[in-house]
């Protein structure tokens, strides 16, 4: 937050900042989505909707994991709401009460821990690291699991690492905590930016279908790039007499309403050809971006000791072992305009030295980063090797205004 509000004031006198720190797609919605919206506005379709969501928005849903994961959902299982925010919290709402833990990867997502904690849930933390892609294993959930353990809460492909957990491992967790009668909640709201190597292609998953009581988040924010739009969904689990999905919509009800009606109308788009077609197209730009960031920062000395398979970021160990990441992102911000989000926001294991590089900005300014990037590891490297060399001097130039997306909301992370 404060590598945030510094770049505020920064732009504010002038500086450009090139913005890597932002967790949210550069793009906007796709246009059909945007006619979507504008019809249903004009059409005054704005009053509330039932609790769960738009019957035809549930359905459309249900079909699209048929058709894209082959996996069959009933759209009664399928709840529609304000974001993956939303979704999370009503899925804690529903199993966590006063004393209950819940797993959380640390580093990860910081909505998890406080989400928790807001249902007076205690999280704790899986420390993960580089040596299984940053992901929880089955070793790790049995080592942890405790006599008021009530779950697993995990993001595949990962916020802050841009990691995915391996089929055959999430398996294995899942019936492990099926074993223990918790829950699995696991956050796909990256799922459909994934990448293969090399330009190839690489085919998005789920961990719908997997054995016991499993909750699965997702949202239109990221692959949908639908942000401000806050809708998302949760796919919850088969139980007796659909127990479950009339728990949650009560909870749904009564925290929330509905999601907002606009925005549901306007996802109903989503799907078409036209729509998945424009979003493709997105994910291979993002893919193009991975591929050109993760080796310029090794280059310059910022090793990514995870290759990302997803999401739209770089989890990068600062240059020196010991260097501390805020002060790193703060520096690297200063002097040569390029805001980053430090490791410490996503937990307390390990993450001092890390900074995450978001590459939710253009090629043109991705390369400028990385030459600003090169540049500042170089100069801070220089002094060392030249004990009395001159301080770094800021960079940056106070040329160009801030850029264009200088102009929308910034938040992280
Ligand atoms: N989960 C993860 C891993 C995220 O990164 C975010 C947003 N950055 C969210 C959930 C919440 O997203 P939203 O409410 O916009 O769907």
């Amino acid at each position: 937050m404060d590598v945030l509000a510094r770049a505020h004031r920064l732009e504010a006198a002038g500086r450009r900042v090139i913005h890597m720190e932002i967790g949210e797609p550069d793009f906007s919605a796709p246009a059909p989505v945007v006619q979507a919206a504008v019809r249903a506005l004009r059409d005054g379709r704005t009053a509330y909707t039932a609790a769960l969501g738009l019957p035809a928005l549930r359905e459309a849903i249900a079909a699209h994991y048929a058709c894209r994961f082959s996996k069959l959902v009933s759209p009664e299982r399928i709840a529609v709401t304000a974001g993956a925010s939303g979704g999370l919290l009503l899925t804690l709402a529903l199993y966590v009460n006063p004393g209950d833990e819940i797993l959380v990867p640390d580093p990860g997502y910081p909505g998890y821990r406080h989400m928790v904690r807001a249902f007076e849930g205690v999280a704790r933390p899986l420390n993960v690291s580089p040596a299984t892609a940053f992901q929880p294993t089955l070793e790790m959930v049995r080592a942890a699991w405790g006599r008021r353990t009530r779950g697993l809460l995990l993001g595949s492909p990962s916020n802050p690492t841009g990691t995915r957990i391996s089929k055959t491992e999430l398996e294995k967790i899942a019936r492990f905590v099926a074993g223990r009668g918790g829950v699995l909640i696991v956050d796909e709201i990256y799922q459909g930016l994934v990448y293969g190597d090399k330009g190839g292609g690489a085919a998005a998953s789920t961990a719908l279908g997997l054995p016991g009581e499993v909750a699965v988040v997702n949202s239109f924010s990221k692959y949908f790039c639908m942000t401000g739009w806050r809708l998302g969904w949760v796919v919850l689990p088969r139980s007796k007499d659909n127990a479950r999905v009339r728990a949650f919509e009560k909870l749904a009800q009564h925290l929330f309403i509905c999601a907002p009606s606009a925005a549901q109308h306007a996802a109903l788009a989503c799907f078409l050809p036209a729509t998945l077609k424009i979003l493709e197209r997105r994910r291979i730009e993002f893919q193009r971006r991975r591929d050109f960031l993760v080796p310029a920062l090794q280059r310059a000395g910022l090793a990514v000791p995870a290759w990302p398979t997803g999401a739209f970021y770089a989890y990068a160990a600062c240059p020196g072992g010991r260097t501390d990441g805020r002060r790193f992102a703060l520096d690297l911000l200063e002097r040569e305009g390029v805001a980053a989000t430090p490791g410490i926001d996503f937990g307390s294991n390990a993450t001092r030295g890390y900074v995450r590089f978001a590459y939710t900005c253009g090629m043109a300014d991705l390369e400028e980063a990385a030459r600003r990037i090169e540049r500042f590891t170089a100069a801070r490297a220089a002094p060392e090797r030249r004990p009395g060399a001159a301080a770094v001097r800021p960079r940056g130039g106070a040329g160009a205004r801030g850029s264009a997306r200088g102009a929308r909301a910034r938040r992280a992370p």
